[in-house]
């Protein structure tokens, strides 16, 4: 699992070469200033094929990380390539994929004894790209929207008045607030131009990588795992996609299942 920052952007070819050619409004891009996605249409294609999905969703093997250090190059890998800097103060704080204790991320938890090894493992959180999500019923200028096409959960920046009602009404703390400017914060040597950068008073989250969708490719911190099952992504309305067979053979929760949300992230515990 561990990977260095350079072979991370290696992976996800932001290479010196990129960094220097003019910006390019990708298609994440186009379509934040279009307004929202349209139901059916993918985003513009660069590349392969764009994956496409009744309803994505993803299944988290907490098994296979044992300690922070496991699940950092995840981050890194998302936070690169999204230009999520790292805030010199904590209250600033802007991420998109992280790890929480368990207990943090299953409060619901019908026992308050589990097996030590699992207490003290790193659990992987990021926005469950929920099927009923209340942080889109709060938003008053829909500047975060669930897209028909496929229920992922969207933010459209320039939409976003900065209430923060979506914040407040999100019951896992998902998303996070940009209290100043970021760029001054985005490290020049990882920065992905083919991603807009947001400003000041606006919202932000994991958008289950709608830009890499759009070109063929799988969702960055999928692809850090690599085969070794710690991550699967796919079609939950596909009975034959690799994440229904992964459900079919494991057990699996969700977080804060009785409020009805309907997660699209499962966790194998
Ligand atoms: S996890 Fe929070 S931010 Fe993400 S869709 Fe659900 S309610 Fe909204
Ligand atoms: S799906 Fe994409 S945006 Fe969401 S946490 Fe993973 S890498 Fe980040």
């Amino acid at each position: 699992m561990e990977r260095s920052r350079r072979e991370i952007l290696k992976l996800f070819g932001i290479t010196a070469l990129a960094l220097n050619t003019p910006p390019v409004l990708n298609a994440f891009a186009a379509e934040q200033e279009a307004g929202h996605g349209v139901e059916g249409e993918p985003f513009v294609k660069q590349g392969g094929d764009a994956l496409k999905a009744k309803q994505w969703a993803m299944v988290i093997n907490t098994k296979k990380f044992e300690a922070a250090e496991d699940v950092r190059p995840l981050m890194e890998a998302c936070h690169s390539i999204h230009n999520v800097p790292d805030m010199p103060i904590k209250r600033h704080e802007l991420k998109w994929i992280w790890s929480a204790p368990y207990h943090n991320a299953f409060p619901m938890s019908p026992s308050k004894f589990i097996v030590e090894k699992l207490e003290h493992a790193p659990v992987i959180v990021l926005c469950n790209h929920c099927e009923n999500p209340p942080c889109v019923r709060a938003c008053p200028t829909q500047a975060t929207f669930k897209r028909p096409s496929d229920g992922i959960v969207l933010m459209d920046f320039h939409r976003c008045i900065g209430c923060r009602f979506c914040m407040a009404a999100c019951p896992y703390g998902m998303r996070s607030f940009n209290w100043r400017d970021p760029r001054p914060f985005i490290d020049k040597t990882t920065y992905n131009k083919e991603f807009p950068t947001r400003m000041r008073g606006v919202v932000e989250k994991c958008n289950f990588c709608v830009e890499r969708l759009a070109k063929g490719l799988q969702p960055a911190c999928v692809e850090t795992c690599g085969n070794t099952g710690a991550m699967t992504f796919g079609d939950l309305n596909d009975p034959h996609s690799e994440i229904r067979k992964v459900l079919d053979e494991n057990f699996t929760i969700q977080r804060k299942p009785a409020l009805g949300t309907l997660p699209s992230l499962f966790y194998i515990i």
